[in-house]
């Protein structure tokens, strides 16, 4: 039997707009398949084993907790995440979550506050709210081949990447990561960025389908493919929300 493990980091801290939902499809899906899952909490103060897991996932935050756990993060944690990263590790960061992987935020009072550095990008708090829901194509998608994905996000800070990463997709409805270029989210190695809040995976099931599929293969070389599920409902309700926000 496959056994897959999510270790979810700062679950306490970090969890906007239902982040959990992330989590709860992940689980999902693996289940329906007969996988094995078990999802592990790792906050303030504990260890991070980056050996231990298949998937992490890193939700959205506020400013304020941004700040509190950055110190954890830095001198307890980097340097075991970034083993994990490295190591080709399913990464799935979400907004605040994903600013955090990124190499500094610089606050709106000017202030730095250096971050992970796990990916070449940075977030400039910005005065305005990029706030709504969010579509955005992203290519090779093999189990959604429309590539449209269908999300909702609300920050205010403006990521920018720089060499080294790419974004996940185009925006085609929303702001993504700056509302300036165009584009949404981050990819390195087998670390997904965006800032599509806690419905990403529940109205997207080929994205989750994607992240579960590069777990099975890391750890398991001679797996080929899940086996296919009855989307039909999310893939409508996905259908409609495209049709309502794009006039597609
Ligand atoms: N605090 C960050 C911002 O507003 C992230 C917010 C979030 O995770 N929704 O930019």
């Amino acid at each position: 039997m496959y056994q897959i493990s999510i270790c979810h980091l700062y679950p306490d801290l970090l969890n906007l707009y239902g982040d959990h939902g992330n989590i709860q499809a992940l689980r999902k899906r693996m289940e329906w398949r007969g996988i094995d899952v078990s999802v592990h909490s790792v906050s303030l103060g504990e260890p991070f084993d980056p050996e231990a897991h298949d998937i992490v996932f890193i939700g959205g935050g506020q400013d304020y907790e941004q700040d509190i756990l950055l110190n954890d993060l830095l001198n307890q944690k980097k340097e075991a995440l970034f083993h994990a990263v490295e190591g080709e590790t399913v990464f799935l960061c979400i907004c605040g979550g994903y600013q955090l992987m990124g190499r500094y935020i610089k606050t709106g009072s000017g202030r730095e506050m250096e971050c992970l550095g796990a990916l070449n990008h940075w977030t400039i708090s910005g005065d305005k709210r990029l706030i709504g829901n969010l579509v955005f194509s992203v290519e090779g998608l093999k189990q959604q081949p429309d590539g449209y994905i269908v999300g909702f996000e609300n920050h205010s800070g403006k990521t920018y990447l720089g060499e080294g990463v790419t974004p996940l997709g185009k925006v085609v409805h929303g702001f993504g990561n700056n509302g300036e270029d165009g584009y949404e989210g981050a990819r390195y190695k087998n670390v997904y960025c965006t800032y599509s809040h806690g419905s990403l995976l529940p109205k997207n099931p080929g994205l989750a389908d994607e992240l579960i599929t590069l777990a099975l293969k890391r750890k398991y070389p001679d797996f080929v493919s899940l086996q296919p599920l009855n989307d039909s409902l999310e893939t409508n309700a996905r259908i409609s929300l495209i049709k309502r926000f794009t006039r597609k």
